[in-house]
């Protein structure tokens, strides 16, 4: 289970939360201030794994997305 580094929105206190699933990302609240504006954090871990095909599949179609004319 990926251990995710996240950012509350409202006391900015980073912190990491042990997340089960991508649904359960947004069920996760500040453990100081029990807010539910938190903000996932890309992991320095996730980045080095840049080989592995797992369950993520964000593929960014940054092509032309500016948008001319
Ligand atoms: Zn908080």
């Amino acid at each position: 289970m990926p251990i995710f580094e996240f950012v509350c929105q409202d006391c900015g206190t980073p912190f990491e939360e042990l997340v089960r699933s991508a649904n359960a990302v947004g069920e996760v609240s500040c453990p100081y201030c029990a807010s539910d504006r938190v903000i996932k954090q890309i992991s320095t871990f996730a980045s080095q794994v840049a080989g592995s095909a797992g369950s993520i599949t964000a593929a960014p179609a940054a092509s032309c997305s500016s948008g001319s004319l």
